[in-house]
């Protein structure tokens, strides 16, 4: 798996919020047509420490794999703040899921790597 590490500006990582693909908007519309996105609060973009890197359990839609809310693991941003070095996760193999394929990986906590000792 590549995995792409985020640096960042500042110690921080901006970027379209996932979850609304940058409209900041509700893309359900679960409250009303105008409803603003709860996980950027209309701003469009979201801020997370950096370094960052996609969402291995929402594989950076930040929408969660089962229902029509925000990802548990990145909280519906798309990307993850990481404390470097990290390296891919040997129990889910980086994928951010355990078998079955519901759960965030526990050792990683669905972030697909874990950091290096
Ligand atoms: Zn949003
Ligand atoms: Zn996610
Ligand atoms: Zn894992």
């Amino acid at each position: 798996m590549d995995l792409e590490i985020l640096q960042g500006e500042g110690g921080k990582v901006v970027a379209d919020c996932a979850f609304c693909r940058g409209k900041g908007t509700d893309p359900f519309r679960l409250l009303s047509k105008i409803s603003l996105c709860q996980v950027c609060g209309g701003r469009k973009e979201i801020t997370v420490p950096a370094p960052a890197i996609r969402c291995a359990f929402c594989g950076g839609t930040g929408i969660h794999r089962h229902q029509r809310l925000s990802c548990d693991v990145c909280g519906g941003k798309g990307i993850v703040g990481i404390k470097a070095p990290v390296e891919t996760c040997p129990d889910c193999k980086g994928k951010g899921v355990v078998s079955g394929d519901y759960l965030p990986c526990l050792k990683c906590k669905g972030t697909g790597v874990v950091t290096k000792k």
